[in-house]
């Protein structure tokens, strides 16, 4: 008999995505901005109080649209984990930033803001953020440093979707926020993302930037009479397949969510006495954090305990996964690194091993993985 395998990820249609696809097709309308388009960001903000949001072609132009908002130049400082996706840095660096990497927190991938204030120059000018996993940073602290030192403040939340900092969605908390619906999260389209706008003075640039520096969505709203070129620009719209889609993954939210929870929460109680006898270290959720359970992670004491522990799952037909390499110690950035030790941020690039998560994984299946780490370790 063939052993039984269980991938890493898999994404699936959840309800009308088909529906509203073959719709997309025979209406004709593909670009960027149309009804599927209106639909999924005004569902968007309702569900979680956004001021605005505007789709992306991914959440990596979502960044960088951020970054010209911010108008980040030359020699400016910006101040980000080290322990993210590439993503969180290239649009910075593309706008002649110099980054100053942060170390995550001893227990969990997130930033250490206790650690950012000592970072902050006269020449400090963003700060980004990630809430690895949707389990939230130390908003109160985060918030109260961008306060003092007058910093403009961006939330990757490429991990976020439904997830929150006491009652307040993530995504919220920044002048921007930026959002993934990338093939690997929790919602999805394949390729895609958005740009939340919680600064309501940026919105009006933001339009124009999104439209290569024209005035055009001002004009299809009727508010003015032509449209040209205003300002410098891209093109960041999503088309309406991508649109069409989101919105069938959107309106089923709730439900994939809850079906993530509960196979996070199984992980969590079959490898507890694993984490009490200090075999593996598992994630602690901060009190302020309801998490969408984009993530489940643990900890291994070494890089060849964990490289071990992924071909014995591997051999029994489990696909688990490790994570971010340290952005400080890449192949792009280690020389222009100020040499700073990020000893947890590598901690976690070399030990940190996530496990299967996707919404129609069966609670027998996580079983199995579960006693599958556990015969590794005790044989
Ligand atoms: C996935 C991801 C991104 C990039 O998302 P895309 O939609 O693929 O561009 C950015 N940041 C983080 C933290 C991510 O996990």
């Amino acid at each position: 008999m063939p052993l039984p395998i269980t991938p890493f990820n898999l994404s699936g249609a959840v309800g009308r995505e088909l529906e509203y696809l073959t719709r997309c097709l025979s209406s004709g309308q593909w670009a960027g901005d149309g009804p599927f388009s209106r639909s999924v960001q005004a569902l968007f903000e309702k569900k979680f109080g956004f001021p605005r949001s505007l789709l992306t072609p991914s959440c990596t132009a979502a960044l960088e649209l951020a970054a010209l908002l911010a108008e980040v130049g030359d020699g400016d400082e910006v101040i980000l984990p080290s322990y993210t996706f590439v993503s969180t840095a290239n649009p910075f660096i593309l706008r002649g930033a110099k980054l100053v990497f942060v170390d995550s927190q001893s227990r969990h991938p997130n930033i250490d803001a206790e650690q950012i204030e000592h970072l902050i120059t006269p020449r400090t000018r963003v700060l980004v953020i990630v809430h690895y996993g949707g389990v939230a940073c130390d908003m109160d602290k985060i918030l109260e440093i961008v306060r003092r030192h007058n910093l403009f403040l961006i939330e990757d939340a490429a991990h976020c979707i439904d997830a929150k900092f006491r009652d307040r969605f993530l995504g919220a908390f920044g002048h921007l926020g930026a959002f993934s619906f990338h093939n690997t999260k929790n919602i999805s389209c394949g390729e895609g993302g958005a740009l939340v706008v919680n600064d309501m003075t940026l919105l009006h640039r933001a339009e124009i930037l999104r439209e290569k520096g024209t005035n055009r969505a001002a004009f299809f709203r009727g508010e003015i009479d032509k449209y040209g070129w205003v300002d410098f620009g891209s093109s960041f719209l999503a088309s309406e397949f991508q649109a069409a889609v989101l919105l069938a993954q959107l309106e089923q939210v709730e439900e994939v969510q809850s079906k993530r929870v509960a196979i996070w929460e199984r992980y969590r109680q079959g490898l507890d006495g694993l984490a009490r006898s200090g075999r593996i270290i598992l994630p602690e959720l901060p009190i302020w954090a309801s998490q969408n359970a984009h993530v489940f992670f643990l900890v291994t004491e070494s890089l060849e305990t964990r490289t071990r522990l992924l071909a014995h799952l591997k051999a029994l037909g489990i696909a688990a996964a490790f994570h971010y390499q340290s952005l400080h110690r890449s192949p792009f950035f280690r020389e222009r690194h100020d040499g700073r030790s990020l000893a947890n941020a590598d901690r976690f690039t070399d030990c940190l091993l996530r496990l299967p998560l996707y919404a129609t994984l069966g609670l027998d299946e996580v079983d199995r993985v579960v006693e599958a780490i556990i015969g590794f370790y005790l044989g």
